[in-house]
């Protein structure tokens, strides 16, 4: 389903010949690609496909799931962001992609009764670019699809906030007659996402509760456990980094569960398959990445967990097709691919706007490959504290940052995005525009 806020461009419904540069998907990767190209290139020569009428940053999204921050406020619009860095924008998910004809289908829109409003359109390219992210990888697990939320999309973080809201406003309700109730949130997955959201949740309910649900005490009457299979949450990241992590979500109650694998998502309980149950009104899964469906279809080589594979120019096996970002399989070190982080996604499309544009101009490009440099790992853990690693290697490292510092620098990189896409002066105004804003609002969205 598509929200249709906003019309989609006159120039989305005109049939037109090929586009030089499609580009389907505008998040962290994709939009800084459109935006470059199209401040280099102009509308004519670039367009941007989103399933999205606006753009919301995805490592944000555990801020938007716990409420702290606003979708709507917080959405870019891709029109008015194509209007400033001149790309064009078609509104729509990308249904089908015809390698042969070079040619991609976008799917209708409809506006929230289903009612078609823009038909379905096929347009033309010369190169396409595929940044359209990822999905969650339930690897299997029995229940997890039909019960388990995810923070996927825009609309997953928007749905996961709206059903603890409501489940926090019948406890509260509930008390009078069940003094027992309380609410129990699982977490799968002990990475970035689940341990940020954690915490996010944490600090969110009680501002929630304090907003007026006088019965509804967080300490007492919200649980919320993380899974981890692995023996330490953040296993990724150095362990001192996964050291104060853990003791920061212990002090906010948070019970952390390593080293035990989710075998099955219920309805209200989540199993390990050391036979213990965890009673659960939400399971949020967090476990893992896959690649969309969509690029099962291309018939071009997959990595095992449904990533297009690219090489080191991020051109995929179709010399007329590349990936960047969370979809593609970039070669790294030690055999493995580049990882799934907004920070590659930026860097790949840096790499990428400079080979498309030697490309447009006829010019020979540099015979340098992509190397993605880490620049270390930041997490969130609620407004006021972070923790990380600077200019870290992966291996461990990099310098150690925590407290304050580490959420400052944590923000710094959702600014650094914007700046990419709107520029300094836009960007540092946005910013200004929301601290005021934080005044006269709810520091959680309520509604
Ligand atoms: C809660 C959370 C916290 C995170 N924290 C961090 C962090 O702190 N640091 C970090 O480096 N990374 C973090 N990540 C990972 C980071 O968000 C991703 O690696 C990054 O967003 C990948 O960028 P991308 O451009 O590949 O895809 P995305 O940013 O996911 O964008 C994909 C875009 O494609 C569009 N799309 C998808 N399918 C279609 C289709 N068929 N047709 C049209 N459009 C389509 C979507 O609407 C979306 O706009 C976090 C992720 C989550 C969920």
């Amino acid at each position: 389903m598509n929200d249709v806020s906003l019309p989609a461009s006159p120039d989305a419904v005109r049939p037109s010949s090929p586009r030089k540069v499609v580009i389907i998907g505008g998040g962290a990767g994709g939009l800084e690609l459109a935006a470059t190209l199209g401040r280099k290139h102009g509308r004519e020569a670039v367009t941007l496909v989103d399933a999205r009428p606006f753009h919301v940053w995805k490592p944000s999204l555990h801020e938007a799931a716990a409420g702290t921050l606003d979708i709507h406020q917080e959405g870019l619009s891709y029109l008015m962001m194509g209007a400033l860095s001149h790309f064009g924008f078609v509104l729509g998910g990308v249904t089908d992609i015809d390698r042969a004809a070079r040619t991609i289908t976008v799917a209708p829109v409809c506006d929230a009764n289903g009612v078609e409003v823009v038909p379905e359109r096929r347009i033309g390219y010369e190169i396409l670019v595929l940044a359209i992210g990822s999905t969650s990888n339930f690897f299997g697990t029995a229940g997890a699809t039909e019960h388990a939320l995810t923070l996927d999309t825009i609309d997953g973080a928007e749905h996961f906030r709206l059903t603890m809201l409501k489940q926090m406003v019948q406890i509260d309700q509930a008390k009078a007659t069940s003094p027992d109730a309380r609410l129990n949130v699982v977490i799968v997955g002990g990475g970035a996402t689940g341990v940020e959201l954690a915490a996010e949740l944490h600090e969110a309910s009680h501002v929630i509760s304090a907003y007026g649900l006088p019965h509804f005490k967080p300490s007492r009457d919200l649980a919320i456990t993380l899974i981890e299979g692995a023996p330490r949450v953040l296993a990724a990241l150095p362990e001192r980094i996964s050291a104060a992590a853990t003791e920061r979500l212990q002090s906010m109650n948070v019970q952390i569960e390593t080293g035990a694998k989710v075998s099955e998502v219920g309805h209200d309980y989540v199993n390990v398959s050391d036979g213990r149950t965890f009673e659960a009104q939400m399971c949020l899964w967090a476990a893992g990445i896959a690649g969309p469906a969509l690029l099962k279809t291309l018939d071009l080589p997959l990595n095992r967990i449904g990533q297009l594979e690219v090489d080191g120019t991020l051109q995929t096996a179709d010399p007329n097709v590349y990936a960047i970002g969370d979809c593609s399989a970039a070669p790294w070190k030690d055999g493995k691919s580049v990882p799934a982080r907004a920070q590659a996604a930026h860097q790949q499309a840096d790499y990428l706007a400079t080979r498309i544009s030697d490309r447009l101009k006829g010019r020979a490009s540099s015979s340098a490959t992509y190397v993605y440099r880490d620049h270390g790992s930041l997490v969130s853990l609620g407004s006021s504290a972070g923790v990380g690693s600077l200019m870290g290697k992966l291996s461990g490292r990099g310098l150690f940052v925590s407290g304050t510092l580490a959420r400052l620098m944590y923000m710094s990189l959702h600014l650094m995005h914007h700046k990419a896409v709107l520029g300094v002066s836009r960007t540092a105004t946005l910013a200004v525009a929301r601290l005021l804003m934080r005044r006269t609002r709810p520091r959680v969205k309520l509604h």
